[in-house]
């Protein structure tokens, strides 16, 4: 039977980690709290085999409200979501193949007053009634991004109802944007060029949170090293880094995503860092009850070999796992 020293465990992966045995199959492996990917697309999706694969929770970032208040949690154990996209009138992602209209809200008004057509408010109530958790946004420099006033104001209706905002951000000015606005989280780590270190320290200093989404960009080497050298320069600063993949673009694995992890653990989010992001229960506080990440066999021997180790995660209820220490 493998033995795991729990002080070099808790060395390499933080005070969460704790050797552990499976009650019912008697296996020894490694106890973590449970993972989230803080950014997938259901509709985009065959939405079954998260728990096998290691995610016990996924952040839907965009999609139909209706479609997503009536969807069970097939398996899943939490599951939270913005509902539609929020843009200016043709803004992203309106009229893109992967967007039908159901997933997307054209806001050509900021304002506040209920069931104006077009209003701000209007779009957030009804993301709100269909049990949306969070507010989605674009701000697309090449595709009519709102401006600062209406951006500001769409922030402050969100947060009146309790409801942080998350933002697609590309393009020249917009990382800016969305730090003058308020928004709480950014739904990508800045891809479109370096971030300005005022722009690093400002998010940092907001508390905003970035969602890492890094290996969407695997195709595009320029666009993978000024993600990759962003996130290094926003997490040496301090900044919270939420795992995320964009579960959806492209042809991603369904569950935990290795490349993902090895691009973080690229860009210096690395061991107990790598493991706060999998494990952040944003946008709620507390982590999902009941549940816990299990890990069988040994444990990684170095930092190096944490990304493929976390690849072998499986969700187990809680109350599965025994600890001998
Ligand atoms: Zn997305």
């Amino acid at each position: 039977m493998t033995h795991i020293d729990p002080f070099a465990l808790r060395a390499l992966l933080g005070p969460h980690a704790r050797p552990c045995r499976r009650a019912l199959t008697g296996e020894s492996g490694v106890h973590l709290p449970p993972f989230i990917d803080h950014h997938v697309h259901r509709h985009l999706i065959a939405p079954s085999g998260f728990a096998a694969a290691g995610i016990a929770g996924i952040v839907d970032l965009g999609g139909d409200p209706v479609t997503l208040a009536h969807l069970a949690g097939d398996g899943i154990p939490r599951v939270a979501y913005a509902g539609a996209f929020i843009t200016a009138p043709g803004g992203y992602p309106s009229g893109r193949a992967w967007a039908p209209p159901g997933t997307v809200r054209e806001v050509s008004s900021a304002s506040s007053h209920p069931g104006v057509a077009g209003g701000a408010a209007t779009a957030i109530d009804e993301q709100v009634t269909f049990g949306a958790s969070i507010i989605k946004i674009t701000l697309h420099a090449g595709a009519a991004p709102f401006d600062l006033d209406t951006a500001r104001a769409i922030v402050g209706l969100a947060h009146e109802r309790g409801r942080p905002v998350v933002a697609h951000v590309e393009g020249d000015g917009m990382l800016r944007r969305a730090l003058d606005a308020g928004v709480d989280v950014l739904a990508h780590t800045p891809f479109s060029g370096p971030a300005h270190g005022d722009e690093i320290r400002d998010a940092v200093d907001a508390g905003q949170a970035w969602i890492s989404t890094l290996d969407i960009h695997r195709d595009e080497p320029d666009t993978v090293s000024a993600a990759s050298a962003n996130l290094a320069a926003f997490a040496a600063a301090g900044g919270r880094v939420l795992y995320g993949t964009d579960l959806g673009n492209g042809e991603l694995p369904v569950g935990i995503n290795t490349c993902e992890l090895a691009a973080l653990h690229a860009a210096g989010v690395r061991g107990e860092a790598l493991i706060a992001s999998l494990c952040d229960p944003w946008p709620f506080t507390e982590a999902p009850a009941g549940v816990a990440t299990f890990i069988a066999g040994d444990a990684p021997a170095d930092l190096d070999d944490v990304p493929a180790w976390l690849g072998r995660a499986c969700v187990v209820p809680e109350e599965e796992l025994v600890h001998d220490e």
